[in-house]
């Protein structure tokens, strides 16, 4: 039988973790053949949340479950860890400046790239969730400066599902049928999902739906879905948080063939975005690794969106370095 791959998720005891490791340990991220052992990393005030988590686990008794243990110290938990799922991040709360959310997470994702760096398994590949996820991806890398850098990514698959379901919707097809979508830049408001290069069943996505609508009301929808979300449920997307997880794990290790999907890595300088930053690119995997579409139009309007995104990414890692978290 195979060796147990080693998944370490931070901030397991909130709501998207939860909703991560019982479909990871049930083989929905890496197949129905392939055991898992997860490394649950909290702090202390989330460690009671953990250990309920570890409990029905337990209870379900799942054949592909190797292990499970549970850490407040980064160190231990990253240790030998093939993947590490970087959840918990302390969210903005009202009143905090932008200063203070940053040095927050400083705090968090500075350590934990270091423990990364030092004790994770050779073939580590790091996801990070928690938002400012860009920005926060970037502090981990920085701090592990002898991991690949290409090993660092930060989710936009959320957005990158939205933008295929509600294209999908709008063109009365099924979202199989959608493909060449892609996320830019950051994961916050200023993203930019971008339609140019889409298809439907093989067909221009912009000869489908009105180009006004998809360059318009589109953007804005997949942009603010987030707070949609809150606004009907009452509450932030989490079974989705966590499915986008998987799905951008699971296609970065056992590849995407030659379907593109979005996921922000560290950018070498394509489509002009700054070298070093962590930005969402047009992206498939194959050989477990990321590589960036090249070669796609950019017009003037994809160029001034792409830039505005972009142009946020520069100022928040101007913003973590003069805080002397890089
Ligand atoms: P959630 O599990 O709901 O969210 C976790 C993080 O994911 C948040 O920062 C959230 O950012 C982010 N996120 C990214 N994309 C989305 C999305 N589309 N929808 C919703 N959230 C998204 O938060 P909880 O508060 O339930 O749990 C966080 C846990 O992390 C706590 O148990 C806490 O103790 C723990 N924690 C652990 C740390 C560690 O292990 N060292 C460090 C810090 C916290 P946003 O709020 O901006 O949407």
């Amino acid at each position: 039988s195979r060796t147990p791959v080693t998944v370490t998720i931070t901030g397991a005891g909130g709501q998207i973790g939860y909703a991560t490791m019982f479909r990871i340990a049930s083989g929905a991220m890496l197949g129905a053949d392939q055991p898992v052992r997860l490394r649950l990393l909290e702090i202390p005030q989330g460690m009671r949340g953990a250990e309920g988590a570890a409990l029905e686990l337990a209870d379900c008794a799942f054949p592909l479950l190797a292990g499970v243990e549970l850490s407040d110290d980064p160190g231990a938990a990253f240790d030998g860890a093939n993947l590490a799922m970087l959840i918990g991040s302390r969210p903005r709360t009202a009143g905090m400046e932008r200063g203070d959310l940053l040095s927050a997470n400083g705090a968090i994702f500075g350590p934990q790239g270091r423990a990364i760096g030092e004790r994770a398994a050779d073939d580590v590949r790091v996801i990070v969730v928690g938002n400012p996820a860009n920005t926060n991806a970037l502090i981990a890398q920085q701090h592990a400066p002898d991991v690949p850098a290409d090993r660092f990514t930060a989710l936009t698959r959320l957005d990158h599902n939205r933008a295929v379901g509600l294209l999908a919707a709008e063109a009365g097809a099924p979202v199989s049928d959608v493909d060449g979508i892609t996320i830019w830049g950051n994961h916050s408001a200023t993203q930019y999902p971008d339609l140019s290069d889409a298809t439907i069943a093989g067909r221009a996505a912009l000869d489908v739906v009105d180009a006004d609508w998809a360059r318009g009301a589109y953007i804005d929808r997949v942009a603010k879905r987030g707070a949609e979300i809150i606004e009907v449920r009452g509450g932030s997307s989490v079974a989705s948080a966590a499915n986008a997880a998987i799905d951008h794990v699971r296609d970065w290790v056992l590849g995407t063939g030659e379907r593109r999907t979005s996921a922000a890595v560290v950018s070498r300088g394509e489509y002009g975005v700054p070298e070093g930053l962590v930005s969402s690119f047009p992206v498939r995997s194959t050989g477990g690794a990321w590589e960036v579409v090249e070669g796609l139009a950019v017009d003037a309007f994809s160029r001034e969106r792409i830039g505005a995104s972009v142009a946020e990414l520069v100022s928040e890692r101007d913003a973590v370095r003069e805080l002397g978290l890089l």
